[in-house]
Parts: C-alpha cells; structure tokens; sequence
C-alpha cells in the first residue's frame, strides 16, 4: 500500500520534528515540488497541497540526506551566491554567504570607471565559481581569470560559466604557479581550516582539500602570501578569506612580505573574515 498523500504543512511539521532548520525545510519542499528555491511564500499559500507519490518519495530521499548532514545544496544542485543562481554538488565547497563579504570587498577596491588598459583580475581555488563568477557579472568590463587545482571543480566552475555566459577563464593551477601575467586584483577564498579542527566532523560531505590546510589552517595562505607578489601590478591588491581566529595572523603575514593598507573586514557574523592588502611595488 501507498503512504498516504501527506499535505505541504504536514511535510514541513515532519522536518520539524526531525530537528531540520524550517529554511532547509522549505528549500528541500521547495525542490521536490519542482518549484524555484526562493518562492518560499508559495508555500505558504499552498499549505494544504498534498503531494504526488513521486514528490513524496522525492521529499523522503532528499529530507533522508539532509538529516545524514549533506549540505541543502548538494541535495538542490544549486545555490545562490551573489544574486546569481550556480549549480553545485560534491565536488566542489559549498559557497557560503560569508564569502559574499569578500566579493563586496573586492568589489570596492576596484576603480569605479572602466580602466583603459583594462582591469586584470584573479579568483584562487575558485570551486563553483562562485568568487570569479561574481566578479564577473558586476564587471564586464573586466578580464577574470580562475584558477583550481582540482579538474572536477573546474569541471563544475565551467560549467556555471557557459550556464550563466560570463566569459571568465579557467586554469588548471596550484595556486599562482600556472597563472600568466599580473593582475590589479587577487582574491581567494582558500582551504583555511586546521586539520583536526573539531569543526570539520560537520563538514564531511564537502571536499576535504577545499577546507584543511595544515596544523593550523594556514599552509595555503602563507603560499598565496609568498606567490602573489609576483603576479599583482603596482598598487594591486591580495583579499584573503579566513578562519575567525585567522585575522591578526594574516595581517602579520601580509605585513611582513611587504603589502601595505593591510585591513580586515567582517562578514555578517561580525567576524573578521577577510584580510588583504596592496603591493605598492
Ligand atoms: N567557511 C568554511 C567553514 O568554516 C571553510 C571554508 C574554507 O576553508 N575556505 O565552514
């Protein structure tokens, strides 16, 4: 026999009484109805909807993984960052909007008019695409290049380019090692957990080699740190995201490899959760 046809509002309690956040709830409902992620009012007006056998069993499955910790994306395919709409899954982080703060600034660095010799710049350990994605989008006027060391993010990243057709160019690097020329602007949002970070038993779904880096989170920071002079034009700036203990340690690094106007800024949190500065040279 069937399970008996179960309404939306009825759905939702059973999430609730499985201790899901009601958001997650409502993406997951969202998604195994067919319906767009954010017409979270439609729910509200279709309460008493019940669903087909198909949703129901599309609903179980999903509400199944989000119960074992899979991230709500992964289980969606999608995710919006930036007020652009990707498509992720396993193989790549899933884009958090904490690293929205480090869009926003990099964003405020830039010269507000088109730069005549046009503006150069770089996403490190890319992902999704998100960061480069993003950057893209506010500024056609750019050329955005994004690097990952991993094929199948790229593979991802590519993928959410041609979907959202920004013409942002992708390479196959560890960090700067493979990247041609300079750029007026770096920004990377790299692995920065320390490994053994109680933290990461939450985070077993996404990537480990996009979240750890050493014993104490900074073994890739300190790479970028060393390679980026290289690659940054005069008066180019390096923005850095990090852990929320990270700050005055990257300033220090900053500081001492040179980079002047070194500042951090925080994410919705409160925390400081990016760090940058200029290469003056
Ligand atoms: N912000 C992620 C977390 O702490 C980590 C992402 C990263 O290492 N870049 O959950």
């Amino acid at each position: 026999m069937n399970a008996p046809s179960l309404t939306l509002t009825q759905c939702l309690s059973q999430a609730h009484a499985q201790g899901l956040a009601r958001v997650d709830a409502q993406m997951l409902l969202l998604h195994s109805l067919g319906r767009p992620l954010h017409d979270r009012a439609w729910l509200l007006t279709h309460d008493s909807d019940t669903l087909t056998p198909a949703q129901q069993a599309t609903w179980q499955a999903a509400l199944q993984r989000r119960l074992a910790g899979e991230p709500v994306a992964y289980i969606t395919g999608r995710k919006d960052f930036f007020g652009l709409t990707l498509s992720v899954d396993a193989r790549v982080l899933d884009p958090r909007p904490d690293t929205e703060t480090l869009v926003e600034w990099a964003l405020a660095v830039l010269p507000a008019a088109p730069a005549p010799q046009g503006l150069r710049l770089l996403d490190l350990g890319t992902g999704s695409g998100a960061v480069a994605l993003a950057l893209q989008h506010a500024r056609p006027d750019a050329q955005v290049w994004a690097v990952d060391a991993s094929a199948d993010a790229l593979a991802v990243a590519r993928a959410n380019a041609q979907q959202l057709n920004l013409p942002v160019q992708f390479v196959q690097s560890d960090w700067l090692s493979a990247v041609p020329g300079v750029f007026d602007l770096i920004v990377s949002n790299p692995p920065y957990v320390a490994e053994g970070d109680p933290h990461l038993s939450a985070l077993t779904h996404e990537p480990l080699q996009a979240l750890t880096s050493g014993a104490d989170g900074l073994v890739d920071i300190r790479q970028i740190i060393a390679q980026a002079p290289g690659h940054l034009a005069p008066g180019g700036w390096l923005l850095l995201e990090h852990g929320w203990n990270q700050a005055t340690a990257v300033q220090a690094l900053l500081a001492q490899a040179g980079f002047t106007e070194v500042q951090s800024r925080q994410d919705l949190g409160g925390v400081d959760r990016c760090t940058g500065g200029r290469w003056s040279r």
